[in-house]
């Protein structure tokens, strides 16, 4: 059996892979499992948005499912609705992060999350069976729009924040929202929360004209120029849907993920003693020295946000977060949400009356180092084996890949998902050290491809 899905939906090129009638199709299998009942659908501002959300039109309401559209908007908008509007799922036309020639489809279950594996697989059957339910002529579903979404979403993320302090302290605010939905929320909602806001690619349009939407510190550069030079107090860089946010400090500094995840995690778990952060093992030290400094556990995952967000379903716990930047706060939403997390920076800097810079400069430094391990394909899957064999006296975590730790950093030894490589990430409280284990990783990997040849 096929698989359609990868880490985050299923993605492809417009007209190529990513087809109207996949979409059909796919839709019809999302229909045929999730349904009967009421189905979400938002898009981000790619091209081919509009064609394939007919397709997944037709295809849900093929089944029996009605549909509920809620216009353009960001994926963490999407998910917002789903369980407000009783919906027993939802569909997002998007690629997320990919470069502009890509789209893709998300489909998330009844309580806005992106669904599990499990239900992946199911709806992966069907496609593949072409098992899908066929509704008669009579129950064919209905179509409605529904144009609240972003203002309610708004207004839950203002809720979760001390309004009245981020008034007070009256920031300027630049927002690069990458010619994507980011625009439709982001300006609102720091101009609602008093901020002054100097917008940058805020018109929609899928050639991504101002830049490519993956928020990292070389396709940013233009925000880091535009902050300094108004003398704004930060800017704020969306992905291609919003369910990330990169900031820059009032010197033009492009902050890491880690760093604004760890800024957020710091003050939410310290707020009540006994607070539990979910991460994936990819996660730092810095990550686990905020957790620390603030009394707080954690629960550490495989890699994945789909992951992430269904533990801390599971589990009640106070925070999740990625080191790209992805920050889960489970109080307005368990996923990823780049408008609540920017809403969390400003709420930071205006309570403690700080500076980005100087809120930045508060974290612990650390130093990375990551390498590609060329494996062939035939044994990649088989050196987990020989690598826990040789790393056993080792203190290790070993529930996605082998993560080693030594007293002066860690190295993580991961295969890749798609091509014939492993791949090892150190980090350490120098560059040297850094270096020295990610060599040390290096040197594992082809030790055990030695066993297993031999
Ligand atoms: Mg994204």
């Amino acid at each position: 059996m096929g698989r359609l899905f990868g880490t985050n939906g299923v993605r492809g090129r417009i007209n190529d892979e990513m087809t109207p009638e996949l979409a059909l199709r796919l839709a019809r299998a999302v229909g045929t499992v999730l349904g009967p009942g009421e189905i979400a659908i938002s898009r981000d501002s790619r091209r081919g948005g509009t064609m394939l959300t007919n397709a997944v039109r037709s295809g849900l309401l093929s089944t029996g499912c009605s549909v509920v559209d809620i216009g353009p908007s960001p994926t963490p908008t999407l998910q917002f609705m789903i369980p407000r509007l009783n919906c027993v799922g939802g569909i997002m036309i998007t690629a997320s992060h990919n470069p502009p020639e890509f789209n893709g489809i998300k489909v998330m279950g009844a309580d806005g999350i992106e669904v599990s594996r499990e239900v992946e697989s199911s709806i992966e059957d069907v496609y593949f069976n072409s098992s899908f339910r066929k509704a008669d002529w009579a129950e064919i579903g209905s179509t409605r729009n529904y144009d609240r979404a972003i203002e309610q979403y708004i207004s839950a993320i203002e809720s979760h924040v001390d309004a009245e302090a981020i008034h007070k302290r009256s920031l300027t605010v630049v927002v690069d929202g990458a010619n994507s939905v980011g625009s439709l929320v982001t300006p609102i909602l720091m101009r609602e929360l008093g901020c002054t806001v100097i917008s940058l690619n805020s018109q929609l349009d899928g050639a991504f004209p101002g830049r490519n939407p993956e928020p990292t510190p070389e396709n940013i550069v233009h925000l880091a120029e535009v902050v300094r030079s108004t003398g704004a107090d930060l800017g704020i860089a969306h992905d291609g849907d919003a369910d990330r946010a990169t900031f820059v400090d009032e010197n033009g500094r492009i902050l890491w993920g880690d760093q604004s995840f760890a800024i957020v995690a710091s003050r939410v778990l310290a707020r009540k003693s006994g607070s539990t952060l979910v991460t994936p093992v990819s996660s730092g030290r810095l990550i686990e020295d905020v957790a620390r400094n603030a009394g707080a556990k954690i629960d550490w995952t495989v890699v994945g946000s789909v992951v992430v967000s269904h533990r801390l379903k599971e589990t009640g716990a106070e925070l999740g977060g990625e080191e790209n930047g992805g920050v889960f706060y489970p109080p307005h939403q368990p996923v990823r949400d780049g408008a609540m997390t920017a809403a969390q920076i400003v709420e930071i800097m205006s309570v403690e009356n700080k500076s980005l810079s100087e809120i930045v400069n508060e974290l612990p430094q650390y130093y990375s180092t990551k390498i590609k391990v060329s494996v062939p394909s035939e044994i990649k899957t088989r050196l987990l084996e020989p690598l826990l064999e040789l790393t056993k006296d080792n203190e290790r975590i070993t529930i996605d890949g082998i993560k080693l730790i030594y007293k002066d950093g860690w190295v993580l030894l991961r295969p890749s998902g798609t091509e014939p490589l492993w791949r090892c990430f150190a980090e350490g409280k120098t560059q040297e050290a850094a270096d020295r284990l990610c060599e040390k990783g290096k040197k594992l990997i082809e030790e055990a491809i030695r066993m297993s040849n031999s």
